[in-house]
């Protein structure tokens, strides 16, 4: 009955990542490694991930027509992402800044360009290819206008995953439909405005359930994950895994728990699963490269 076990709507970016030993303070510079140019973006992220898992996947972003767009639609083919909502043109192709220090954590300046550009006209247009997925995912690097129109033309009985990153103040509209809303501390943190929040997950994933979503999970790194809903709230263990590199591992467990949810797992079990596959892609450098297959999910 659905053509895309996953639709993913979001950012396709390319990641230009320097290694460095610290970050520099304002108005200093620091020498880093060589540049390495990587497909990335939260939207390209989740649907390499959920394809490489096996997920029949498509992406509705935008890219510029541009170097860095062929080399992103060319990440998605080689994945096996159905690229066909993959607009060109408009702006030059979104670039992440990306720092990784010698623990593995990441500092990252997003220039959204064609993401910016990604409007709700489009989400209009791609209605088909949207009510055509038992499961959509979004990220807030494309406009927040886009992301809730395209919410407007979801499926019968198919199922809506929000992370909202970078993290804002969000419409009822959205919140409502979010089942699970997906988000880190310092999401958590800003959508519930900021220190008020407290510093318990639980009370963040009651306050955060109380605005609407009808399931909440918030990733806690290396803690793992904690899942709610009305039934209540459940903590989902990390895979203890040496981390070299984080670059897109919420994305990763955002794709992978969005799919299983689609495949008619539990929230519970469909995490778990997520978690193996964040720590897969911890133990690799970049983003989509780092991504596993079923079968090396399976091997952890
Ligand atoms: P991103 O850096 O992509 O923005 P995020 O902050 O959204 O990530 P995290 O909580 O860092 O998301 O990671 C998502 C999931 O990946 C975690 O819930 C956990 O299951 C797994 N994970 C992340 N870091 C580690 C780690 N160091 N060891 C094991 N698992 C990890």
């Amino acid at each position: 009955m659905y053509d895309y076990d996953l639709l993913v709507v979001g950012s396709a970016n390319a990641d230009l990542v320097i290694g460095v030993q610290r970050r520099p303070a304002a108005g200093e510079t620091v020498l880093g490694s060589d540049l390495a140019t990587h497909p990335g973006g939260k939207g390209a992220n989740q649907a390499v991930a959920a394809a490489r898992l096996g997920a029949r996947t498509a992406l509705l972003a935008r890219v510029g027509d541009d170097a860095h767009g062929r080399l992103l639609l060319e990440a998605q083919r080689a994945a096996g992402v159905d690229p066909a909502g993959v607009l060109v043109g408009g702006a030059p192709t979104g670039v992440a800044l990306i720092t990784v220090d010698p623990s593995g954590d990441n500092s990252i300046v997003v220039s959204p360009g064609a993401n910016g550009r990604l409007t709700p006209e489009d989400a209009r247009a791609a209605a088909g290819l949207i009510g055509s997925a038992r499961v959509v995912s979004a990220q807030l690097e494309v406009p927040l206008e886009t992301v809730v129109e395209a919410v407007r033309h979801l499926a019968e009985g198919s199922r809506f995953v929000l992370n909202p990153s970078p993290p804002r103040e969000l419409p009822q509209e959205l919140l409502a439909a979010c089942d699970p809303l997906i988000v880190n501390e310092h999401e958590a943190k800003v959508i519930l405005g900021g220190d008020e929040a407290g510093d318990d997950p639980e009370d963040w994933a009651r306050a955060l359930l109380a605005r609407g979503p009808r399931s909440v999970v918030v990733t806690l790194g290396a803690e793992g994950a904690l899942v709610a809903s009305a039934d209540g709230a459940v903590r989902v263990p990390s895979v203890k895994v040496d981390a070299v590199d984080t670059t897109g591992a919420g994305d990763a467990f955002t794709a992978a728990l969005a799919w299983r949810l689609g495949a008619g797992a539990s929230l519970a079990e469909a995490a778990a699963y997520a978690a193996r596959v964040g720590a897969v892609a911890v133990t690799r450098r970049g983003a989509q490269e780092s991504y596993p297959t079923a079968d090396e999910v399976e091997a952890v």
